[in-house]
């Protein structure tokens, strides 16, 4: 079982960065190496997940690219619609916003904000509902990896979802493993390992769903230039969640570029 035809995807998750003269020097620098060399959108999707606040910034900016470059939320509210939901952003504003795609089961939402599984169902629940697509992220901790749980703990969390994802929505979901170990922290699961778990999601998500053998499941966790050629080569790896390497251009780019090329 192989997703190796997958369009790839390539996100930047830019998290709770940058600030607003930086981040509009990074979206110049991004746009302007696009101009001097395409990726084409057949290629590889890519898209950037800044703050909330800056979405709309992002969006008209990105509008102005060369190509199409996706604007994508960090996170859902649990609740949906509208109404007296201080500090809240419902899925329904995001979409009516324009913004099409959307972050949900981040770890650091998991761990820091206690997005327990049920929130995170009724996240996914909502956003699927408006026709946001969900880039749905799991992971194993290095306690769960080193005790021999991760595929379980990660083939659950893709369960989770299940019972509240309908039979024609799985269309909409994307999934992004990101080993808890790996984030942030410079240290990266090699290929095999990275290649091994996302063939085990596959296996999961196919007897979920005929659509989980389209499913682009994209690998997170210290993507850099120097390490994506590696990653992207795997045949299960279909592109990238990037987190601090997305906060430079040219890194991004080349990130993206990696991804675009072995496909
Ligand atoms: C992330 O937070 O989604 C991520 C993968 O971060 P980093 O690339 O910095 O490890």
């Amino acid at each position: 079982m192989s997703g190796s035809t997958i369009t790839p995807w390539v996100v930047g998750n830019w998290k709770m960065n940058p600030l607003q003269a930086d981040a509009g020097a990074l979206l110049k620098n991004f746009k302007q190496l696009l101009n001097e060399q395409n990726i084409a959108e057949a290629a590889c999707h890519i898209g950037v997940a800044p703050t909330a606040i800056a979405l709309t910034t992002v969006q008209n900016e990105l509008a102005q690219a060369s190509r199409h470059i996706m604007t994508v939320a960090q996170d859902v509210s649990r609740v949906a619609g509208t109404g007296a939901y201080t500090g809240e952003l419902s899925a329904e504003l995001l979409k009516d916003y324009g913004v099409e795609f959307v972050l949900i089961g981040h770890s650091e939402r998991r761990e820091i904000f206690a997005d327990q599984p049920h929130i995170i169902n009724e996240k996914v629940k909502n956003a699927l509902n408006a026709g946001l697509t969900v880039i749905y992220c799991v992971g194993e901790s290095l306690e769960q990896r080193e005790s021999g749980q991760a595929e379980q703990v990660v083939l659950q969390q893709i369960c989770d979802i299940a019972a509240v994802v309908q039979a024609e929505q799985w269309k909409q979901i994307v999934v992004a493993y990101e080993p808890i170990w790996a984030i942030g922290t410079g240290k990266t699961a090699s290929p095999e390992d990275a290649q091994a778990m996302h063939a085990k999601i596959r296996e999961g998500l196919s007897q979920i769903t005929p659509m989980g053998l389209h499913t682009a499941i994209l690998y997170g966790g210290s993507v850099k230039p120097e390490n994506a050629v590696e990653l992207a080569a795997c045949p299960d790896i279909n592109g990238a969640l990037v987190g601090g390497a997305s906060l430079n251009a040219e890194s991004f780019y080349k990130i993206a570029q990696a991804f675009a090329n072995t496909k």
